[in-house]
């Protein structure tokens, strides 16, 4: 099935096709249909799998059929999101499936200010993206109104519960008629999703997207068991040996983040970090810089992964196994988007082999270890512009919270 036999506005149709989307992905193939003819959909699909697609083809659609309501402020589909990113992001997606159509959307984030916000609202919007916080002070600042909501959708539930949005999303669901379409979507699911999804879907359909792996099929995954001190050095080494990739690198900690950008900047790697610890402006310089090549090298936490859309990143290094099995779904979704194919790699030490099965036995698979040879590690520290004995003492000074020796000067 290709998206042009799909029952949608030629608009549509023409946005897609410049896009590249021809033919649509398992999610988009499950969802669209019901969608479009107006059932509540409770999906469980992971980030990668063109689940914004999947929900926004179709309610584009049915917006531009539908006569618009009368009052110029009257949302009629309201898309509730964890992140700011991600409602950037799923903004500029819907704007661009929509061109041409008289669906308008916008975004409604915190960390930038409110006035351009409010303005569009009072111009008139379709589509709210927004994440719980600022909505919540537009809505009781009487900005927002959003009693003609016809779609109401839920974009990665799991991480909003994770980020304490339970009652926010509550509040903000009593104020929506309860005549009202539902899409409800999580990458994961536990008995608190549940929970939250059958309070608010009606008779859903349910959509699950390959239960046994979680993680996007066109994903190639290895791991390489690497030792805490050399790992930097195998980064460089992956770097410098595909200078033309885009390549993601997951670290625990922002302290980590920053840290091995330095190291990498020692060795003449250029990377920017993105962390909590970055404020709104930041990030968003880094995420343009990232996305139009000016830096390969994008060092990121956690707490940002499920933000990050940008097309083409050949690689996912991560570079700390993460802690909590699901991120690394999260993270590596990061790559292989779409119809792509894309390359994660694990840099696992002794100590994070227990973290590493944790993983396997979450996405159901074994994943290919990248055996490397006593010689072919020795030649990747020798490789390093960086001398690892420099390394490892600067990192030794780096971890002593109150040095009593000199430190050595830095290269
Ligand atoms: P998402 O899971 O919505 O974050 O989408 C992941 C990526 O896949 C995005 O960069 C989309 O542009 C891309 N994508 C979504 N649907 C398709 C499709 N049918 N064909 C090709 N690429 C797609």
């Amino acid at each position: 099935m290709k998206f042009s036999d799909y029952r949608i506005s030629p608009d549509i149709k023409q946005n897609l096709e410049k896009l590249g989307f021809k033919k649509p992905t398992d999610i988009q193939y499950k969802s669209i249909p019901p969608i479009l003819n107006g059932e509540d959909v409770l999906a469980i699909a992971q980030t990668g799998t063109g689940k914004t697609a999947s929900f926004a083809i179709p309610v584009i659609h049915l917006l531009q059929g539908r006569k618009r309501n009368d009052r110029p402020s009257g949302v009629r589909c309201l898309i509730m999101v964890p992140t700011r990113e991600l409602a950037m992001q799923i903004n500029e997606a819907i704007r661009t499936i929509g061109k041409g159509t008289n669906v308008k959307t916008c975004a409604i984030v915190g960390g930038v200010a409110q006035d351009p916000q409010i303005a569009q609202l009072e111009k008139g919007t379709d589509i709210v993206v927004a994440t719980p916080g600022r909505l919540f002070d537009l809505i009781s600042q009487g900005y927002l109104n959003l009693d003609r909501v016809e779609v109401l959708i839920l974009d990665e539930a799991d991480h909003m519960l994770d980020l304490g949005f339970i009652n926010d999303i509550k509040g903000v669901i009593t104020k929506i008629p309860k005549q009202r379409q539902t899409l409800f979507f999580s990458a994961t699911i536990d008995e608190r999703i549940k929970k939250l999804a059958y309070s608010i879907v009606r008779k859903a359909i349910r959509i699950q997207i390959s239960p046994k792996n979680p993680v996007a099929k066109n994903i190639t995954h290895s791991v390489a068991f690497i030792e805490m001190d050399d790992k930097r050095f195998f980064l460089e080494r992956l770097i410098k040996e595909n200078e033309d990739q885009k390549i993601l690198v997951f670290v625990r900690t922002q302290v980590r983040a920053e840290r091995v950008a330095k190291a990498m900047e020692r060795v003449q790697i250029k990377a920017v970090t993105i962390h909590g610890g970055k404020d709104q402006k930041d990030r968003l310089k880094v995420m343009e810089s990232f996305k139009n090549n000016h830096v390969k090298v994008l060092i990121a936490t956690d707490v940002s992964a499920r933000g990050i859309d940008v097309p083409g990143v050949n690689q996912v290094v991560n570079y700390d196994i993460p802690e909590q099995t699901e991120n690394y779904v999260h993270r590596v979704g990061r790559t292989g988007r779409g119809t792509q194919k894309g390359l994660a790699i694990a840099f696992c030490s002794e100590e994070e082999k227990p973290l590493l099965t944790d993983i396997e036995d979450y996405i159901g698979q074994k994943i290919t270890v990248q055996k490397i040879n006593q010689e072919d590690y020795n030649h990747t520290l020798d490789y390093s512009e960086e001398h690892p004995h420099d390394w490892k003492s600067l990192l030794k000074e780096a971890e002593t919270p109150k040095p009593k020796k000199k430190h050595k000067k830095r290269k």
